[in-house]
């Protein structure tokens, strides 16, 4: 994958009216497509976006360049790139303005061809927030090690390891004496734990953790968790049992599974306070037509879609108002046509609106049957 500074021409692009920069997402998941059959669903959104050019207002020229753009996106993809084994490819071209970029992910993406003024890169950002940087900390008795998980992969930052003396060897001691060395132990225990909390937070100043991970047994990280400074404990997902020898792999797994579970609860939250907001009256809503009522207004901030979501529906061509409901178009007067692709009309419609758009995973209606399909907060009310 790419690191946040190879996205610097992309993130300064100054868009020039009349140059069109072509942005294209697409999934190439090898389990998906084994023979490279990206290609077939690159060309039909090569097709639609070419049959949708015809029916806007270019220049022959403008409309030559972006022609010129798509047909060198569709060469590249089908000569040029390797999948190996990344599973999405965007590619951003612009050749009146010098520009072909492409960037692999381990994560799919939605197939996306568009044609804009400036590259569309929300999903790319959506993708790169994806992978947090998590810092994970197992801790035991005379021992810590510190990783960085990071767009699939894993680093050791440290490991520290203490001179913590081994449990008292008291025979004939009693009394005064045993505590005495006991205490010695809390002490360099104390110190061992301290020194730990203290390397977490400098490598915290300089790989901005996201989100902490506590390895190791409930008892010492109970002891642990008191040396750490408030805001790094705000940012432990949670704790899990890991050893000094852990695999490092083993240790990435359950961090990232660990993570994957805080996502999917974060999710649910964020649709449960949705839910509330709509049912209130508030700046939401949770159904279809109140949805497409909020999207023909341009008033959707964020869309909340169920993946894989199919219904059919009406569009108005001449100026794109979608219904579920057949109807005349209320702006252009004009009978709407019907459409076999209402969501899909709908995501790209919130997409040109500048929306934020959420998937929510199948998943995630197996423990709550009540979860909207289809929802969004509002910029204002419709
Ligand atoms: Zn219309």
């Amino acid at each position: 994958m790419v690191n946040e500074k190879e996205f610097k021409e992309i993130i300064e692009w100054e868009g020039e009216e009349g140059k069109y920069v072509v942005s294209l997402y697409l999934d190439v998941d090898g389990k998906k497509y084994p023979k490279r059959e990206y290609l077939i669903n690159l060309k039909s959104l090569i097709k639609e976006r070419k049959e949708e050019l015809e029916k806007k207002k270019f220049s022959e020229e403008e409309k030559s360049a972006i022609y010129n753009d798509l047909d060198k996106i569709f060469e590249y993809v089908n000569y040029d790139f390797a999948r190996s084994g990344w599973k999405g490819l965007i590619v951003f071209a612009c050749s009146e303005k010098k520009l072909f970029k492409s960037y692999f992910s381990p994560d799919p993406v939605r197939n996306l061809l568009i044609v804009n003024f400036e590259p569309y890169t929300k999903p790319l950002f959506a993708l790169l927030k994806q992978y947090s940087h998590l810092g994970t900390v197992i801790v035991d008795g005379k021992r810590a090690k510190i990783y960085h998980i990071h767009m699939g992969a894993v680093k050791l930052l440290a490991d520290i390891i203490s001179e913590v003396p081994d449990k008292v060897r008291t025979a004939g001691w009693q009394g005064y004496e045993e505590k005495r060395i006991k205490a010695h132990i809390q002490d360099h225990l104390m110190r061992h734990l301290k020194n730990i909390a203290l390397k977490v937070k400098e490598l915290d100043s300089l790989y901005h953790f996201n989100y902490l991970v506590m390895g190791g047994r409930k008892d010492i990280l109970a002891k642990f968790l008191p040396h750490l400074q408030t805001y790094l404990v705000e940012k432990s997902l949670g704790e899990v049992l890991l050893e000094i020898n852990t695999p490092s792999e083993v240790v990435m797994q359950k961090t990232l599974e660990l993570e994957a579970n805080f996502r999917k609860k974060k999710l649910a939250d964020t649709i449960s306070t949705l839910q509330l907001e709509a049912n209130k009256g508030g700046l939401a809503v949770i159904n279809l037509t109140e949805t497409l009522k909020a999207i023909n207004q341009g008033a959707v901030k964020i869309l909340f879609v169920k993946e894989g979501l199919y219904r059919k529906g009406f569009i108005c061509l001449n100026c794109g108002y979608l219904e579920d409901k057949e109807n005349t178009c209320p702006i252009c007067e004009q009978e709407m046509s019907h459409t076999e692709y209402l969501i899909n009309e709908l995501i790209e419609a919130a997409i040109q609106q500048d929306s934020d758009i959420e998937y929510i995973p199948e998943e995630l209606y197996i423990d709550n049957r009540k979860l909207p399909e289809i929802g969004a907060f509002l910029r204002f009310k419709p």
